[in-house]
């Protein structure tokens, strides 16, 4: 196993590609006889298939872009001719993609193999990956614990050695909060970055697709290519795509580093704000700035986020209504008991109480105190980011207030559930973009050892900077190159 492909980070490979070291093929099966020897207890993917990723292993060029090289992808991202379940009963084995999403035709484009559908929450509702509705999965670092989520199959499988790299989506900090869990690093684009064409759509004012990688230079050889315009996607920005490794400096010298006042307060667990600590210190060695800066709508973030997100997730979600895909009830008393029937069976508990809080917020009557009052709220969420901004090139944080916690600890309470997310959903409120890199690990109760992710945000289209930031950090520590116990 020592000399699996699967340890390797997109560069890594791509080297040994380009030497001769190693052909696709090689490393493909390599990927699959990790798959095959350790998703068992890990529960990361949902579904893979060997033969097609093989056949398309050996077609390969390894002088393009990403040629050769196999990324994971979250199973609400549509990939032609293969299921896409959101982790639901709904869509389970009942429904075949009929055409790829625009990061997957980008992928492809540029030599990339899609290899194996992760685990998530079900419809990225989650921030456990306990709301899977198909199969349950487990942080590679400490079984016991959660992932993460709802990208937690994407961040195991980077973690635990079985993929080289994956996308996620981050609709409320769902691709870095994982990220953070397991010890990888994970980056949401801002928002228009990339297309969402062909991404299941949950909140789409909120939703991005992103990276979660074991570097930041593989993060940035990700993004460069899945980022852009698309003509299908009408929130897709036309901006000018940088070739983002090129941003990877190293030099972060006079970057000036925001500490938001509002962050460092209390409910932070004490280990986790030692490793921040240490790496704001580190930050400041290697010649940034520190800065204190405010902002002050972020006690209002949680109650924002799951009023606009639940909102657009009951729009979103009528789609499924056991006619046009997926679960279809069978014996029913008319169109609307068909709905009723199909839904009932098809969602589990926390999509349900989404739609329901959704449609409520939406409901006339409520619509203003609610919903309208949400969007003002965000405005001002929005305003606090962009005078933040106006002071400092980035601001830092935790990526989440805690280690990962033990499988069954929240899942009864979806407030506590909620409330851990506090970190990372302001940056889609406001649509800017942010990554989580390793910082430090603290044991657990247990005597395991637990990864902390260390939050970089940016303001709109500077993912050149987060990622010179987070690089630089990788270059001069070594957190991100641990791994969990067992590999
Ligand atoms: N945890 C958040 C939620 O449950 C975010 C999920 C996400 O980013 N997809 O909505």
């Amino acid at each position: 196993m020592s000399d699996s492909a699967s340890r390797l980070s997109i560069v890594e490979l791509q080297k040994d590609y380009r030497s001769g070291k190693r052909s696709p093929a090689e490393a493909v099966n390599d990927i699959i006889d990790s798959i095959q020897s350790r998703d068992e207890k890990l529960g990361a993917y949902i579904s893979f298939d060997p033969e097609a990723a093989l056949k398309e292993a050996e077609a390969s060029d390894v002088n393009l872009p990403l040629g050769g090289v196999p990324i994971a992808i979250k199973d609400l991202i549509n990939v032609e001719g293969q299921p896409c379940t959101c982790a639901s009963r709904f869509l389970d084995s009942s429904y075949t993609s009929t055409y790829d999403a625009t990061v997957i035709t980008k992928l492809r484009r540029a030599g990339a193999i899609p290899l194996g559908r992760t685990n998530m929450d079900e419809f990225a509702m989650g921030s456990s990956s306990e709301n899977s509705g198909l199969k349950p999965s487990a942080n590679p670092w400490d079984i016991e614990r959660v992932p993460g989520g709802s990208s937690g199959g994407s961040a195991i499988c980077v973690a635990s050695d079985t993929a080289i790299a994956a996308l996620g989506s981050d609709t409320g900090g769902s691709i870095r909060q994982p990220a953070s869990f397991c010890g990888c690093v994970g980056l949401k684009p801002t928002y228009g970055r990339v297309s969402r064409y062909g991404l299941v759509a949950f909140a789409s004012s909120l939703d991005q697709i992103g990276p979660i990688t074991k570097t930041s230079q593989d993060a940035a050889l990700l993004l460069s290519v899945i980022s852009g315009g698309d003509p299908r996607d009408s929130t897709a920005l036309d901006a000018d795509v940088p070739d983002y490794s090129n941003s990877l400096s190293g030099d972060v010298k006079g970057l000036r580093v925001g500490l938001p006042k509002e962050y460092f307060t209390s409910g932070i667990d004490p280990g986790v704000k030692t490793c921040i600590d240490d790496a704001i210190s580190h930050l400041e060695k290697l010649g940034a700035e520190i800065v204190e800066v405010s902002l002050p709508h972020t006690e209002y973030a949680v109650a924002t986020y799951y009023i606009i997100a639940t909102a657009e997730a009951s729009a979103n979600l009528a789609r499924f209504d056991g006619v046009r895909y997926g679960n279809r009830a069978t014996s029913h008393d008319g169109i609307l008991d068909h709905y009723r029937l199909s839904r009932a069976a098809g969602f589990g508990d926390e999509v349900k109480r989404r739609i329901i809080l959704g449609t409520y917020v939406l409901s006339s009557g409520y619509n203003d105190a609610y919903y309208v009052r949400a969007q003002k709220v965000r405005t001002l969420i929005r305003n606090d980011f962009a005078t933040a901004f106006s002071e400092v090139d980035v601001i830092v944080s935790p990526t989440a207030p805690t280690t990962a916690f033990k499988a069954g600890e929240k899942s009864s309470d979806p407030l506590q559930m909620y409330l851990a997310d506090i970190f990372t959903i302001a940056a889609n409120l406001a649509g800017i973009c942010g990554a989580s890199t390793p910082c430090g690990t603290v044991q657990s109760d247990t005597g395991t050892a637990l990864p902390v992710g260390l939050q970089i945000l940016g303001p709109h289209l500077s993912e050149g900077t987060v990622l010179r930031i987070t690089d630089a950090f990788e270059k001069t520590t070594d957190w991100h190159r641990q791994r969990p116990p067992s590999q």
